[in-house]
């Protein structure tokens, strides 16, 4: 009978493959830092931040060890993260929940007729999305060009495509108008990083013919979509965790040692590897950053498109935290373009209130090869592209009812990086201060 049993518990891949997540409040001190965390090759770049005070994150068991091990004071405030999901529990340990900004009340943007839920806890499973991309192009081909893959001379590590999309008048041409890029699920396990990016669209097309600005924008800008660029990632958690939950975060490269994965946000090439402390160099670690900049297929797809392209703006989708992070990731410093990126980001967080600023003044440890650093650093083979990493919501997977107000929270960002490519100003009472767009030009 036991023999039975073991034989059952050995053929289900979730048992084998599920690990258990806990919500896990870390407390820091000076002798106790996010740097220490960060070294162990832990995810520490989502989660809840009191500087000095304490980081909010969640780990598997043996990463719960291994901080412990370390002398880190933890307090588990949520044991079993995936129980308490499947009960429909809300995490309300990491939410921000700010009030809006006392001028203004945020526009309220309606759930678009045609956003439908997906099978995934409320998530879209990747044929499902492959799906409503379709359905997009067939229903809106006047403003909408339909999915193709970034390249079809190489593809990921188990032979995917990365698809795009844009959305424009005359989606078809290249008029030469002003580009903004937005992506998703750089991490596998953050599945409302694409579900925001569907709202939008469906957004976009469904009030193209009724909304004003939104007629604007489509046909003043290109907007340009890679909603899911860890395509091999996604589709393991799917099938470990059919109804939601999957916990994979990097790409699925054999590492040849026992161990998979590359975090695809430590391999971009502008500083890739600039110490142990920003990504790791453990292939074990969640922050493994491959054995070389751009060694991975889908990171190179991303520096292919962008070098295709004149993108001056892009929003690089992740959950979780309540955060809007720019560069510089990879030391503790802001850019040149401070002011630009410090007069943007409050804007596009007004709304939403994400805590905005540059690594170290959000998720409070440096982060080295990832995407902003790379958009924006990378001035030699393409202009620079004022690239921010929006962390959104409470968890890697809120339950379905939390998903639209979720998707809401990022239409003002959305909407505001589709204004900055175009000339664009923002006089505020008394502040004289202007929001000057990246090409240059002021109201
Ligand atoms: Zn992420």
């Amino acid at each position: 009978m036991k023999r039975i049993l073991l034989c059952l518990i050995l053929a289900s891949p979730t048992f084998l493959l599920a690990q258990q997540y806990s919500k896990v409040k870390i407390m820091l001190d000076v002798t106790h830092t996010m740097q220490q965390l960060s070294a162990l090759g832990l995810d520490v770049d989502h989660g809840r931040h009191q500087p000095g005070k304490y980081f909010i994150g969640e780990f598997e068991q043996a990463e719960v060890a291994a901080i412990a091990a370390q002398g880190f004071k933890t307090e588990v405030l949520i044991a079993d993260l995936e129980a308490n999901r499947l009960l429909g529990k809300h995490d309300e340990t990491q939410y921000r929940a700010l009030p809006p900004c006392p001028e203004q009340s945020p526009k309220v943007y309606e759930t678009p007729a045609s956003y439908q839920p997906g099978s995934m806890g409320g998530y879209f499973k990747y044929q499902e999305m492959l799906d409503i991309l379709d359905q997009m192009a067939q229903q809106y081909p006047n403003i909408l060009k339909a999915k193709q893959p970034i390249t079809s001379v190489y593809a990921t590590h188990e032979g995917r495509p990365v698809y795009w999309l844009k959305i424009s008048d005359n989606p078809t041409q290249d008029e030469n108008e002003p580009e903004v890029l937005y992506t998703g699920v750089h991490h596998a396990r953050e599945p409302n990083s694409l579900s925001q990016m569907i709202f939008y669209m469906w957004y976009l097309l469904e009030h193209y013919d009724t909304d004003p600005e939104v007629k604007y924008l489509v046909d003043n800008t290109e907007m340009y979509f890679v909603p899911n660029m860890n395509p091999d990632g996604y589709i393991y958690n799917e099938t470990t965790n059919p109804n939601g939950g999957g916990m994979w975060r990097k790409n699925r490269r054999n590492n040849g040692d026992g161990t998979f994965g590359v975090d695809l946000n430590r391999n971009y090439g502008y500083e890739w590897g600039f110490d142990d402390t920003g990504s790791s160099p453990n292939t074990n670690g969640q922050t493994y950053r491959g054995p070389s900049a751009f060694s991975e297929p889908e990171t190179q797809m991303i520096r292919d498109f962008c070098l295709a392209h004149q993108f001056q703006f892009a929003l690089n989708y992740h959950t979780f935290g309540d955060l809007l992070i720019y560069p510089w990731g990879y030391t503790d410093g802001p850019t040149v373009d401070h002011p630009t990126f410090s007069s943007f980001g409050p804007y596009m967080a007004r709304d939403n209130n994400f805590l905005n600023g540059f690594g170290t003044q959000t998720v409070g440890y440096v982060t080295n090869g990832d995407s902003d650093d790379w958009m924006y650093g990378e001035q030699a083979s393409k202009a620079k592209i004022y690239s921010m990493t929006p962390e959104v919501g409470p968890s890697f997977w809120p339950t379905a009812d939390q998903i639209d107000a979720l998707n809401k929270s990022c239409m003002t960002m959305n909407i505001t990086a589709a204004h900055l490519v175009l000339n664009f100003g923002l006089l505020t009472p008394g502040g004289n201060q202007f929001l000057d767009a990246p090409q240059g030009s002021i109201l």
